[in-house]
């Protein structure tokens, strides 16, 4: 059985609603998939859950999706930020996509002292969580602050939110253990640094913290993309969403 397309759409979703699709996604259900009128299109905006539309065409290349019934209801967003350094484009574009798998639901692109990358292409960057969302039937779309440096971002931190800084140089320790041993219900951040690493400034920005937890992810150093999708791996195990 074909799978049914998803699209993300950013126009409110109730039934019978009539959805107006641009000119990408038309194309893309029109000609790519050569879908027919009325056929079945799952779609989502972030906000109201998943609802099942049908096709309806208005002319060659203009296209609608006219919304039947929800499919599913909108899941309790989890509260886990990434803070990452800014990565060079095929490995941004990987890490920007597994954050979105991973149930991050904040991107906070930092700029750090070695910060490879000079700038931070924040439309690609949504055009990578929103595909990752389609493909990988979420439902929410990560939020994505605008990228800052290091500084003031630690000086406006919400001191309610813990900050587990993926220390490189921390003590060899299992980090399930050291997760198990955090309180189970505080809003969560994971910083991972550039390719080369936090400055010793930047460590003691980040230890200075009022909540601040260093992680160590293992005796071998990894790629700042590794460190990100192990750390919410253990993160969302240990105190996210894949609890159950
Ligand atoms: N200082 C590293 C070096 O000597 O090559 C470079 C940093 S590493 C490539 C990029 C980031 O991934 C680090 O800043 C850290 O946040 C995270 N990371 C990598 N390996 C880690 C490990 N074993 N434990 C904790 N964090 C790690």
């Amino acid at each position: 059985m074909a799978t049914i397309p998803r699209l993300h759409v950013m126009a409110d979703l109730q039934q019978d609603a009539v959805v107006a699709l641009p000119a990408e996604q038309t194309h893309y259900l029109l000609s790519v998939l050569r879908l027919e009128p009325e056929a079945a299109v799952l779609v989502f905006n972030g906000r109201q859950g998943e609802w099942l539309g049908k096709l309806e065409r208005s002319g060659k290349k203009a296209a609608a999706l006219r919304i039947v019934e929800s499919t599913r209801a909108q899941p309790k967003a989890a509260d886990l930020w990434l803070v990452f350094a800014p990565l060079k484009s095929a490995r941004l574009d990987y890490l920007v996509q597994k954050a979105a798998e991973m149930g991050a639901s904040r991107l906070v692109p930092v700029f750090t002292e070695r910060t490879q990358a000079q700038r931070f292409n924040g439309e690609r960057a949504d055009a990578n969580l929103i595909e990752a969302a389609e493909q990988c039937n979420i439902l929410t779309v990560p939020a994505r602050m605008a990228e800052q440096k290091l500084a003031p971002l630690l000086q406006g931190w919400p001191k309610e939110r813990r900050l587990i800084f993926c220390d490189e140089d921390a003590p060899l320790a299992n980090p399930l253990h050291v997760l198990a041993g955090l309180p189970q219900s505080e809003p969560l951040a994971v910083a991972i640094g550039p390719e080369g690493g936090f400055s010793p400034a930047e460590r003691a920005m980040l230890l200075a913290l009022p909540k601040v937890t260093r992680l160590s992810l293992g005796p071998r150093i990894l790629r700042a993309d590794t460190a990100a999708v192990a750390a919410m791996a253990i993160l969302q195990a240990s105190l996210g969403d894949w609890r159950g």
